[in-house]
């Protein structure tokens, strides 16, 4: 079993391990988080400002607390921004100011906060669906060879029949990544100049933080039925949409 289900009970999932949600959630955490993430720094400004006031007088703790409020307030226009592109239909911010910028990082932020409130696999799992949906949205193409599917090995038969398939009638490599690391290591060899990968919510995170950033990446999450890392079901549909998406109409298949 992935490191990321360690602490599982070995009872079955909620839902039946589909951690489906609605965007708001996602934007409700995140809001939290930077709310969080300002009141540390406030905290720690407030302790520290007697020293540096003593230190730099005049000058702190009023810049302090002046960079602290512009701080804040970019971190909200930011979310704002994000939420207008997503609920809006347009992406306001290029690729590198959002779903392959700081968008990762307070994805990955925002998983720490609700896993203290026992929201984890709900909370990324949409912040998945908005980064899959604002990436799309960039109508990226690429050539057949070019196209790399990344699966997990707790697929389950029907799930795996079903992406050979998909593969095989677009032409595009498959390639078994049992963890992160062998990930990063097919993608250093083979090159690809797109991922479509496949994992539960917990490894997506690591594997967007990781790769997103310097490789086009959409991530197709799964149902686990059975519990984590055993007969992932996932959506063949959603698959193969992308997949042909992607793949540009000059280098597709004959017989698509
Ligand atoms: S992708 Fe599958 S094998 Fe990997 S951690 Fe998630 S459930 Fe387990």
């Amino acid at each position: 079993m992935g490191h990321e289900w360690d602490e599982w009970n070995g009872r079955p999932l909620p839902g039946g391990g589909d951690f489906s949600a609605p965007p708001a959630l996602f934007f409700r955490f995140a809001a939290l988080t930077l709310a969080a993430l300002a009141g540390g720094v406030a905290l720690l400004f407030y302790l520290l400002a007697p020293r540096l006031g003593a230190l730099w007088p005049g000058l702190f703790p009023r810049a302090l607390w002046i960079a602290l409020g512009v701080g804040a307030g970019l971190e909200g226009i930011y979310l704002g921004l994000v939420a207008a592109s997503y609920y809006g239909g347009t992406n306001l911010l290029p690729e590198r100011l959002m779903e392959r910028g700081p968008y990762l990082r307070l994805m990955n932020y925002t998983s720490l906060v609700a896993r203290a409130f026992g929201r984890r696999d709900w909370v990324e799992h949409v912040a998945i669906d908005i980064y899959n949906t604002l990436a799309v949205r960039r109508g990226r193409k690429v050539g057949t060879g070019e196209l790399l599917v990344l699966i997990p090995r707790c697929l389950s038969k029907q799930a795996l029949d079903g992406v050979l398939e998909i593969a095989g009638r677009y032409e595009v490599p498959v390639f078994v990544a049992t963890r992160g690391q062998l990930a990063r290591r097919v993608i250093r060899e083979r090159r690809p100049r797109a991922v479509v990968a496949v994992a539960c919510e917990r490894d997506m995170m690591t594997g967007l933080r990781d790769v997103a950033g310097k490789l086009p990446v959409l991530g197709l999450t799964m149902q686990l039925p059975n519990g984590p890392c055993r007969d992932a079901a996932l959506d063949l549909a959603q698959m193969e949409q992308w997949v042909r998406g992607w793949i540009s109409t000059s280098s597709l298949p004959a017989s698509r």
